[in-house]
Parts: structure tokens; C-alpha cells; sequence
């Protein structure tokens, strides 16, 4: 499928920036410009804002089934166009095609699981303490627009788990998605627009990023901001939020442990934790990053996750069999140099890769490294790409207690056969999402989200509906 330049939708209405302005969009297997994306300044954002208002209110005063019979139009049609989404997805972020499809046909999932949800937004009546003749209401409206904030790993995937809470509870929304990959989101607000969304309900605009968000997160019809990204970006945005008292969700980055206890199922743990790490070449929020092995099991464990890396094959994303693209940017390629020559100066081994493959495009090889000392920055920050860092530990809390030193708390993997260990990890490992003899299994009905440095708020379950609703109380006297 050709690659499309992309306008801005504002209003109902596809158009280019007010200014005619557009940004370069590259493919990252080969680094070529591929297309343009608009560019949006104030006098677009002004008009998307007032549309945002207007389709607030056109949504909010819509039967929950009437709105749930469009979600699942547009649901309908990510499914019959995901084939032409995904390549377009593969274009300009790099990942395989199938997983690329695999995005937009999950999309649809999520947004019929939140269509029917947002059927079963109840409130209560709660008996008076004192006259009967008193009916006592616990009601729950949705907040109004919403400001969304998505970044260019999973570019459907971030905005829907957005979008579909939102608009479930009611909400009108305007997304702003990232630059890098701005087709596909693209693509998904489409499928909404066909099945009929009324206007304003939906926004997108790109452009340059803290210029849109200083300007939509204190503007006074904006009720809600939401954001996916990195947690030093996501600390200043709720800063700013939190200065005009806006209502945030935050799922911001993670430094998830992999713990292999001593009575681990060795192979089990590197296909689950080994898929998951190189899944989007490892620009994954959840994505499995220091790995926490009993001493008695390090070479077994690194040898066979050398293997299994090994046999993967990297390429552009587009050509069959391949099971790894590019890095999506020239910046994760600088900085995975970065974290391999910083964790060899540590004295870290690299046990595999640790080089750029070419010299176009942003291909990293798989990299494995193992003794990494603490101190190695890769052991700290997040490496947001393809490399697995192995150390080994003695007794169970010392693994625990080394998968709390970070300040972040997203995901966590653990493997064991024992109940008791499994039972000591459900309660002590502090990551909003742990998965236990298993790969991660995100879901649209369970809660995604982060405690600590990772965030807060909720993106799975009817958690994420409560993100969108306010709760009031109204009490009648009947006279
Ligand atoms: P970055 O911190 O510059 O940007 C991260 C995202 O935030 C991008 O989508 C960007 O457009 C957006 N952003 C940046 N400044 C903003 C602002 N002032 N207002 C609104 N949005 C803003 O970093 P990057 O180089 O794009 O990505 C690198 C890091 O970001 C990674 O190491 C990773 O930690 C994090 N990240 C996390 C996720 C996630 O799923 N949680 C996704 C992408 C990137």
C-alpha cells in the first residue's frame, strides 16, 4: 500500500494545518522519507478544541447503546481494513507485519469490549438516614473532553486504549499522537469516522509535542489529560495538569524484573520472557529488562536465551519471515551504543550482539549481556530496544528485593513451580502487572497500568471507565 501523507481531523473534516505546515515522516528500515504529516498550530488547535466541546455534548446526550452501535461499526472495520493498516504501521514504525496487523485487529477488540461496557455504567440509590420521602442518588457522568497524549511504539494501540474507555463513558476526545508513525492512529480515527461518529467527538492533531500539550492541558474545555510516554515527560505533564486541578491518567515507562527462581522451568522462561523481549525490536513499556536468575541456573538460563536470539530473524518489517524490524528511531540506535559500551566499561560480558547491523536503517542486533553489575546504566534506565541484561542472585528476597531498588513499578515476570514463592511474589514484587510462569498477556477487562514512577491510573478493566466518569451525588425530597 502506498504511504500517505496525513492531515490533521478536526471538526469531522480531514485538513492540512491552517499554516500549511507538515513534518517529515521516515521509514525506519531503510531511514527514506516516506510522507508528511500536518503540523498543527493554535488557530487548528482553537477550532478542534470548540469541536471537542461540541461533541462532547452531542455524545454525552446519546443512549449508551446508540454510541455502543458505532463502536462496534468502527470495531468492524479496523478488522476488515487491518491487512492495509498494519503495512502502513510497518512502514513507518518498523515492526514485523504480522504483529503490525496484529495491532489493528486488537484494537477492535478493545473497543467492543469497552462498547459493551459502557452499557453497565451504573449509579445507585443509597436509603436516606432520615425520611423515607428522601431519595438519595449516586450518579456517574462522564468528565467531559479529553486531552490524549500517544507515543510511536504501539501508535494504534496506545490511542485505542485511550479512546475506547473515553468514548464509552461518554467523553468526546482530542488525541494527539506521535509524529513518527502518524498513518495508522490515522487510520483508527477513520474506522470511527465511517461508522458514523458524529463530529467533534473524535480529534487528531500532530505537531510539535509540549507546544500542544502546554496550550490544551490548562485550556478551560479540556476536563481530562492522558498520557503514554516517557516518566520525565509524564512528571512535567502532571505538573502542569496539577497546577489547573485536570483529572490525569499516566502510564509512563518500566524497568520490568524477570525473576527465575531456583525451581524455575528454565525453557519455559526463555520463550515467554525471551518473545516478549524482542517483541517490537523491545521498545515496549512492559518489556522484559533485567533478568533476576537463581546462580544455580545463570549459564543455563543465558546460554539458552543466547540461542533462542540467536535464531531470530531481523529485517525490514515488510519482508516475510521476519521476526524483528528496525529500531523505530535513529535515537534508540544511539542509545542502545550507549548502554552496550556503558555496561562493558561496568564490566558486563556481552554474551551476544551489541552492534548496529548496516549502515541503513535503524537495525540493532539482539544483545544479550550478562554479570551486569548494578551500576551499569542499563541495570537503571530503561533501555527501550533489544537487549536482555542477566544477573544472578542467591535467595528469593534478594531477587525481590533488587526488583523494587527502581523507582519504577510497571510490569514484573516471575518463574517458579512453588506455590509459596509465587505467593511471596504476588505480595512483595511492587509492579502494577505481574505475570508468573507466563508471557505478558495485557487484556482490554484487566487493569494496565503502573504504581510508582511508572504512573497511575488504569487502562484495562472497568478501572479505565472510572478514569473517564465523574461521580456526583444528588438527593430529592419528594414534597
Ligand atoms: P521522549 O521522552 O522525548 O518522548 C516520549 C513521548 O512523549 C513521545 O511520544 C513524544 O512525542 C511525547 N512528548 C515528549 N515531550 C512532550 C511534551 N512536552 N508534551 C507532550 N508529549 C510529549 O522520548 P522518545 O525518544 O520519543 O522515547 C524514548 C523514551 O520514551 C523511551 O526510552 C521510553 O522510556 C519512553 N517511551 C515510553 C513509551 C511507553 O509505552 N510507556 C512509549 C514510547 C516511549
Amino acid at each position: 500500500m502506498t504511504y500517505p501523507n496525513t492531515q490533521l481531523f478536526i471538526a469531522g473534516v480531514w485538513r492540512d494545518a491552517a499554516d500549511g505546515k507538515t513534518l517529515a515522516v521516515f521509514n525506519p528500515a531503510t531511514g527514506q522519507e516516506i510522507g508528511r504529516v500536518a503540523q498543527a498550530g493554535i488557530a487548528d488547535l482553537d477550532l478542534a478544541l470548540v469541536a471537542a466541546q461540541l461533541g462532547f455534548e452531542t455524545w454525552r446526550d446519546m443512549p449508551p447503546i446508540e454510541r455502543a452501535r458505532i463502536m462496534r461499526k468502527a470495531a468492524g472495520l479496523m478488522r476488515e481494513r487491518a491487512g492495509a493498516i498494519g503495512a502502513l504501521l510497518t512502514q513507518e514504525q518498523g515492526k514485523p507485519l504480522a504483529e503490525a496487523k496484529g495491532e489493528a485487529m486488537a484494537a477492535a477488540d478493545i473497543i467492543e469490549w469497552f462498547a459493551d461496557e459502557g452499557q453497565r455504567v451504573y449509579g445507585r440509590i443509597v436509603p436516606s438516614r432520615g425520611n423515607v420521602a428522601m431519595r438519595q442518588m449516586v450518579l456517574k457522568d462522564p468528565v467531559g473532553p479529553v486531552a490524549a497524549f500517544t507515543p510511536w511504539n504501539f501508535p494504534i494501540n496506545q490511542v485505542v486504549r485511550k479512546l475506547a474507555a473515553a468514548l464509552a463513558a461518554g467523553c468526546s476526545m482530542l488525541v494527539k499522537a506521535a509524529e513518527e508513525t502518524p498513518a495508522a492512529p490515522a487510520q483508527l480515527i477513520r474506522a470511527f469516522a465511517d461508522a458514523g461518529l458524529p463530529s467533534g467527538v473524535l480529534g487528531l492533531v500532530y505537531g510539535n509535542p509540549a507546544e500542544i500539550s502546554n496550550y490544551l492541558i490548562p485550556h478551560p474545555i479540556i476536563r481530562k489529560i492522558t498520557f503514554t510516554g516517557s516518566t520525565p515527560v509524564g512528571k512535567q505533564l502532571a505538573a502542569l495538569a496539577g497546577k489547573h486541578m485536570k483529572r490525569v491518567t499516566m502510564e509512563l515507562g518500566g524497568h520490568a524484573p524477570v525473576i527465575v527462581a531456583e525451581d524455575a522451568d528454565v525453557a519455559l522462561a526463555v520463550k515467554s520472557a525471551g518473545a516478549a523481549k524482542f517483541r517490537n525490536a523491545g521498545q515496549v513499556c512492559i518489556s522484559p529488562t533485567r533478568f533476576l536468575v537463581h546462580e544455580s541456573l545463570k549459564n543455563e538460563f543465558a546460554a539458552a536465551l543466547v540461542q533462542y536470539a540467536q535464531g531470530l530473524k531481523v529485517g525490514d518489517g515488510g519482508t516475510d519471515g521476519t521476526q524483528m524490524g528496525p529500531l523505530a528511531n535513529p535515537r534508540r540506535v544511539t542509545a542502545m551504543a550507549e548502554f552496550t559500551q556503558d555496561a562493558i566499561q561496568h564490566g558486563a560480558t556481552v554474551a551476544l550482539g551489541g552492534a548496529r547491523i548496516g549502515d541503513a536503517g535503524n537495525f540493532w542486533q539482539p544483545t544479550v549481556l550478562t554479570d551486569v553489575p548494578l551500576q551499569a546504566r542499563v541495570f537503571n534506565d530503561e533501555p527501550f530496544g533489544p537487549m536482555a541484561a542477566i544477573r544472578s542472585f542467591n535467595t528469593l528476597e534478594e531477587a525481590i528485593s533488587e526488583a523494587n531498588r527502581l523507582p519504577f513499578g510497571l510490569a514484573g515476570y516471575a518463574f517458579t513451580r512453588s506455590l509459596k514463592n509465587a505467593d511471596l511474589l504476588t505480595r512483595r514484587v511492587e509492579v502494577g502487572m505481574l505475570w508468573i510462569n507466563m508471557p505478558a498477556m495485557p487484556s482490554a477487562e484487566m487493569p494496565f497500568g503502573g504504581i510508582k514512577d511508572s504512573g497511575y491510573g488504569s487502562e484495562g478493566g472497568t478501572e479505565a471507565m472510572e478514569a473517564y466518569l465523574n461521580t456526583r451525588s444528588v438527593a430529592v425530597m419528594n414534597v
